[in-house]
């Protein structure tokens, strides 16, 4: 037995598949992960010098320049085969969607999203009033965003406007962690999809299904062994991958 035939099998009678994505999920879109790869985002930044509200205090406009290039990067990438493939799995059943990406190529495929459990790039919010700000951003091209870059000022308080993304040190945010722990509870397979499984507590989500007894199922090219069983770790692409199972399936 081939192990995707394994995996098929493990998967056909699920009625409910949850999927934990991570970084890899967006790579083969052009966004790079942060980790697993030479040219990774912190193998050529320090994290604690940009995804910390210390980072931020010390220099905003060093830190909103180099958000305001991932934003630029994640509006000119475009969802892959892998993220369709999800979509179309959801046709023939349900799908929780957990993402620790903070993008939005997911929901730009089509998928909802049950929960961002890292926050999103997107939901701009005033670093000192916490307000949404919902003005838009002008228009730019990553190429074209400079080395620093004043952040945005906020509408109620004049203050500084932040990336909606949960820094190093900050707590996750409640309603989606809870959506994502339930998702884990209620799930009848679940797929771990372009996570290294170093950052906690989203890392610790998989054993919540394990212990359930459902089948997990691991797609990296670099397993990190977040599937206990080897037959059920794919060392592929989400791109190559994700297409091949839902063909099976749906
Ligand atoms: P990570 O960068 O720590 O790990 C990425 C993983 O993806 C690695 O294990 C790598 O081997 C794997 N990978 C690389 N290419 C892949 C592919 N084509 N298909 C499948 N897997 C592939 O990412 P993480 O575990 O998500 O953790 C860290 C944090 O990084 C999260 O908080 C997330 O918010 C943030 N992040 C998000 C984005 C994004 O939103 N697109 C990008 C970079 C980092
Ligand atoms: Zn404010």
């Amino acid at each position: 037995m081939t192990d995707l035939q394994h995996a098929i099998d493990m998967l056909a009678p699920a009625r409910r598949i949850a999927v934990l994505s991570g970084a890899g999920m967006s790579a083969e879109s052009g966004i790079p992960t942060f980790r697993g790869s030479h040219d990774s985002l912190w193998s050529r930044f320090d994290p604690m010098r940009l995804a910390t509200a210390d980072a931020w205090r010390e220099d905003a406009a060093l830190v909103w320049a180099w958000y305001r290039w991932r934003i630029a990067l994640v509006a000119d990438a475009q969802p892959h085969a892998g993220h369709r493939a999800l979509v179309a799995l959801a046709r023939t059943r349900r799908v929780d969607v957990v993402t620790q990406n903070v993008d939005d190529l997911h929901e730009r495929a089509g998928s909802m999203v049950q929960a961002h459990v890292h926050g999103s790039l997107l939901a701009l919010r005033c670093f000192d009033c916490a307000q949404p700000h919902g003005a838009p951003l002008d228009a730019m091209v990553a190429a074209d965003v400079p080395q620093r870059l004043a952040p945005p000022r906020c509408l109620h308080c004049g203050g500084q406007v932040r990336p909606g993304v949960v820094w190093f040190g900050e707590a996750l945010p409640q309603q989606p962690w809870t959506n994502a722990q339930q998702a884990m509870q209620d799930c009848d397979a679940l797929l771990v999809v372009g996570t290294s499984g170093l950052v906690q507590p989203a890392a610790s989500l998989p054993a919540l299904a394990h212990r359930r007894g459902v089948p997990v199922l691991e797609i990296n090219p670099e397993p990190a062994g977040l599937a206990r069983d080897p037959r059920l770790r794919f060392a592929a692409s989400a791109a190559q991958l994700l297409p091949s199972l839902a063909d099976q399936l749906c």
